[in-house]
């Protein structure tokens, strides 16, 4: 292991067959090669790769040291933006500078928007309960988040997009009345009503980084409502970055010879490490002052 990981508390975790939670996770920044496929990725990648990509930076996970994607892809939507902004700040500053263009036709102003990745993430706290319990007008009924399998499953549906819904919310209800095992048919058949009162339960108890921001227009004051996705945000920095990452690689590759192999297999600190004793070097200031 050339860097440190990262342990990074998660609110749910993984569940597994007992019960027990495992919350811990260490977390590895990318490498190159990660930074590129992503850059080189569309807009949005999909569950699978998000699963994947989680698996490939997890070293551990509670209990678990060999992590694959049935693991990732069974943790919950806030856990997984948690660590999709952690892996966003092993590799940029803090700061999270957003443009958003205001939705006012008359205006269409470009609105900056200053964030911290910290505040954000802020802290996970106490576990987040396995269920949530809600009272219905068709009796009890409790909800969980919706894992990435969740998401996965529901978006593979080929039906329009109110099906898709109610496929992952069948899913992720575990229980109304005396109701088990919900299909998106008992699903959409509920009362309106009964299924407000789910959705309201699920987001007052799913402990996830905040996402959703408002501000005002500086042009108009109109609102402006902006949603991060914390994956799309990691896709678009890494994309408006590769070009510098085929810089680092050239330097990198020119001074000390290595493969591009080699170069893309360190995460972006290590690699700035070595093209900051390049300068060093170069300008003839001293590479370590602690030596001799
Ligand atoms: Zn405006």
């Amino acid at each position: 292991m050339i860097e440190p990981a990262r342990e990074v508390a998660l609110a749910r975790g993984l569940i597994d067959e007992t019960g027990a939670r495992h919350r811990r996770v260490l977390l590895r920044p990318l490498n190159g090669w990660q930074e590129w496929s992503l850059a080189a990725a569309p807009d949005r990648i999909g569950a699978a790769e998000v699963h994947a990509l989680l698996a490939s930076c997890i070293e551990r996970l509670g209990g678990y040291s060999e992590i694959d994607t049935s693991h990732t892809a069974a943790l919950s939507r806030g856990d997984r933006a948690r660590l999709a902004l952690e892996l966003r700040s092993l590799l940029f500053e803090d700061r999270l500078p957003l443009t958003q263009r205001c939705p006012n036709p008359d205006c269409r102003e470009l609105a900056d928007l200053d964030l911290f990745v910290s505040q954000l993430l802020g802290e996970p706290g106490a576990p987040e309960p396995e269920w949530f319990d809600v009272a219905t007008e068709d009796g009890p009924a409790r909800v969980r988040p919706p894992t990435g399998l969740d998401e996965e499953i529901s978006m593979a549906l080929p039906a329009p997009p109110e099906q898709q819904a109610a496929l992952l919310w069948s899913r992720i209800t575990g229980a109304v009345g005396d109701q088990r095992g919900l299909t998106a048919e008992d699903w959409l058949a509920l009362r309106p009503a009964t299924r407000q009162a789910i959705a309201m339960a699920l987001a007052d108890g799913e402990a996830a980084p905040d996402l959703t921001f408002l501000s005002r227009c500086p042009a108009c004051a109109g609102w402006l409502e902006l949603e991060i996705n914390p994956f799309d945000l990691l896709t678009r920095e890494l994309r408006r970055g590769a070009d510098r990452l085929l810089a680092e690689v050239h330097c990198i590759a020119f001074h000390y010879s290595w493969s591009e192999d080699t170069i893309l297999a360190l995460p972006r600190s290590r690699r700035w490490r070595y093209l900051e004793l390049l300068r060093d070097q170069i300008e003839g200031r001293p590479l370590n002052e602690g030596w001799g």
